[in-house]
């Protein structure tokens, strides 16, 4: 059987990844997106298992000690990992294995997986994320603030991805990602 794809998907909070990402699922029929593993209290409406596995301090650190993270970071002072164990399984079913993680994560997948595809999202604009992110109503100033200096820092680095999108229109950037991928499953195939 042939061996799947893997995509890290990155850009700031608020430049529409997760909506991104959610039409991917919907248009790729063999697209796995991996869950991760975070140590920040879940959101209104998010549900453990389903928008990620919500470990302690503890626990997380326990699965880090036995090399059970393909990668982890801290992010906006929390912790986040991609588990490794189902992210191989899916790669080895032929799964194109979808990850939303933050630049930090995306350069240790590359060091560790060198075939990943890693993808950058980009917002039209610092101003309009800003906007974007008080429209969500999820987060205080401080949170704002801390994720407004975190995507400074991480547009600095979106060169080094292989590919960039700027998310200005979500249909198109939707089709533009979606035939990226699929374009690169088949060239990977051949
Ligand atoms: P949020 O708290 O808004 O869900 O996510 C905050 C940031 O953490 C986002 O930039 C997201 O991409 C990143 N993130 C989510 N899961 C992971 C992960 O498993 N590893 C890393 N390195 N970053 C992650």
């Amino acid at each position: 059987m042939r061996r799947g794809n893997l995509f890290v998907i990155s850009g700031p909070s608020g430049a529409g990844k997760g909506t991104l990402v959610s039409r991917i699922m919907e248009r790729v029929p063999d697209a796995w997106l991996s869950i991760s593993v975070t140590t920040r209290d879940p959101r209104e409406g998010e549900i453990d298992g389903v928008h990620y596995l919500f470990f302690d301090d503890a626990r997380f650190d326990e699965l880090a000690a036995q090399d059970g993270f393909l990668e982890w970071a801290q992010v906006h002072d929390h912790k986040y990992g991609t588990p490794a164990q189902l992210v191989r399984e899916h790669l080895d079913a032929g799964c194109q294995v979808i990850l939303e993680i933050d630049v930090q994560g995306a350069f240790q997948v590359r060091e560790r997986v060198p075939e990943a595809h890693l993808v950058f999202i980009e917002p039209p604009s610092l101003e309009e994320l800003e906007r974007r992110l008080r429209s969500r109503g999820t987060e205080d100033e401080e949170s704002i603030a801390l994720r407004m200096s975190n995507a400074k820092l991480e547009m600095s680095r979106k060169m080094e991805y292989d590919i960039r999108f700027v998310n200005d229109n979500l249909d198109e950037c939707t089709d533009e990602l979606v035939s990226y991928i699929e374009r690169t499953a088949e060239t990977d195939e051949e």
